[in-house]
């Protein structure tokens, strides 16, 4: 590795996915210049053909009325059924064990309700360090649902010490110290803030020796690791697909059951028509019998226009390969790291694990002298990126859309913005 643009040139062409970029339509700035997105981990870019996959189903739509249900060009009624087996690709997981519905905290609220059974001796749930609020919201709002209180059921997990990275030795001390009443654990695959990557099938693990409950939200980990859920064995996971997943603002959740679970009629979950025994589904009946698969969780009939974006996404994906993304995924954040660190180290400190097989793609960038303006420096200068109070910029070069070209840019920018406002 070098600091040259020419290097960085070089990268890109020996880049085995650098076609991809352009199946992206890449925002520009005021000056018609297109910016330096780096910001696939809170909004992914729109691909090209996602306005084509929308249209086929407005046109269905238009020309088709209620028939589209059945007589659209991917007829409607079982459209979600087209999603399973290409997200299921994503995650790791069987088809049967993959449902795409609702949104994300909706969903971890449907999933809370079938796996966060408290007892009187074993109600706690640990979770993850600093997490997403709207995941506190839910947890806590969990706990109190069932008649706990949030000061002792909720236990979350702790950094080591000046660092904000949370050791797998950190998690095991605490399933071993407080298993016995720990009934949930749920964690980020990838922590937002910090960029840190858990290791789902170690934490798994050692909660089910204790007999806890595992799941994971993979907000930050789907479309950004290559995961194997189905051999890791959580119990369930749930993840938006608006960020990694570039299938557009607000778009449906992902979720995934363990297919241990399909069969079990004790456990308790809220229903709805779509969740129910396709062959009778239609017959309107006054018993709910749910489908023997993760769809058995779904409660509505779900937007296809979302889907059609999801689909669009998915393409792309398994045209890429998550094995592909992944591997470029290492060598851009790898390299985006090298050209942080080669100055102004005094001023900044990489929160993010450096053990790349601790983090996805994200870089959480922290100032030791926070200065707002250099944010706004950034985006001056045509970089989006991400700024969490009080002190953290978060860069997150997506293999599918992002070049070297782009890091090289970025650092350049970073560093410039470095020297002015420290
Ligand atoms: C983005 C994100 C959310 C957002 O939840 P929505 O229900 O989709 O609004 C929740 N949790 C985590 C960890 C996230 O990263």
């Amino acid at each position: 590795m070098n600091t040259s643009l020419d290097y960085a040139n070089q990268q890109d062409l020996i880049d085995p996915l650098l076609s991809f970029r352009n199946k992206f339509h890449i925002p520009k700035d005021k000056d018609g210049r297109e910016v330096l997105y780096l910001c696939g981990n809170s909004l992914g870019l729109m691909p090209k053909i996602t306005r084509e996959y929308i249209l086929q189903e407005l046109e269905d739509w238009k020309n088709l009325g209620v028939e589209g249900h059945f007589h659209a060009k991917n007829p409607w009624m079982p459209y979600h059924e087209l999603l399973a087996g290409p997200m299921a690709e994503i995650v790791g997981a069987l088809p049967s064990e993959v449902v795409v519905m609702n949104s994300l905290t909706v969903n971890l609220h449907l999933l809370m309700v079938s796996f966060y059974r408290p007892t009187k001796t074993r109600h706690k749930i640990l979770f993850d360090y600093s997490p997403f609020p709207s995941d506190r919201y839910a947890i806590s709002s969990q706990v109190k649902f069932h008649g706990f209180d949030p000061k002792e059921s909720m236990i979350e997990l702790k950094p080591n010490g000046d660092d904000e990275i949370v050791s797998i030795g950190n998690v095991q001390k605490m399933i071993e110290e407080q298993g016995d009443q720990i009934a949930l654990i749920l964690i980020g695959g990838v922590n937002y803030y910090t960029g840190q990557a858990y290791d789902i099938k170690e934490i798994t693990a050692l909660g089910h020796a204790k007999g806890c409950i595992v799941g994971f939200d993979l907000a930050h980990a789907a479309g950004n690791l290559h995961l194997n859920l189905h051999d890791d064995g959580p119990d369930f996971a749930a993840w938006c697909s608006y960020k990694y997943l570039n299938s557009g603002p607000g778009s449906l959740s992902g979720c995934f059951i363990h297919e241990r679970h399909h069969h079990n009629s004790e456990l308790p979950r809220f229903a709805g028509w779509w969740g129910h025994d396709k062959k009778t589904r239609f017959l309107m009946g006054d018993e709910f019998k749910p489908i023997d698969t993760a769809e058995g969780w779904q409660l509505s009939n779900p937007p296809v226009l979302s889907m059609a974006a999801i689909r669009a996404s998915l393409d792309i994906f398994a045209e890429a390969g998550m094995v592909n993304l992944q591997k470029k995924s290492k060598l851009l954040t790898a390299y985006l790291e090298y050209l942080i660190l080669q100055e102004n180290n005094e001023n900044i400190h990489i929160i993010t694990p450096s053990d790349p097989s601790q983090r996805g793609c994200q870089l959480s960038i922290q100032m030791k002298n926070p200065d707002k303006r250099l944010f706004q420096y950034l985006t001056e200068h045509g970089v989006i990126a991400d700024w969490r109070e009080p002190d953290v910029i978060r860069v997150a070069p997506t293999p599918l859309y992002n070049t070297f070209e782009d890091t090289w840019r970025f650092s350049k920018i970073l560093h410039a913005g470095l020297d002015t406002f420290t």
